[in-house]
């Protein structure tokens, strides 16, 4: 398989926990390309207020930004990596 091909294999998303903002005073996730680590989303406490999850990948499929950014994103904009949303 070349890498061409490789990237038309959709991989799933990683979801993480990338830290506190002290500015803003809340915990900032983010949805991460799993081939290049860009950042494709990030979102924080105040975007997921009602979601009774920890984990940032519930957290985000409890919210609604998401379905702002799925249909966009089903390939990274750096690497061109066809992305699972989940
Ligand atoms: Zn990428």
């Amino acid at each position: 398989m070349n890498r061409w091909e490789k990237k038309q294999l959709p991989q799933k998303v990683t979801y993480e926990d990338v830290g506190y903002d002290q500015y803003r005073s809340v915990n900032v996730y983010a949805c991460i390309c799993p081939s290049c680590g860009l950042h494709i989303i990030e979102f924080n406490d105040d975007d997921v207020e009602n979601s009774k999850s920890d984990e940032p990948k519930e957290m985000f499929h409890d919210c609604l930004i998401h379905h702002d950014y799925r249909g966009l994103n089903n390939f990274c904009n750096r690497c061109g990596q066809r992305l699972d949303w989940d």
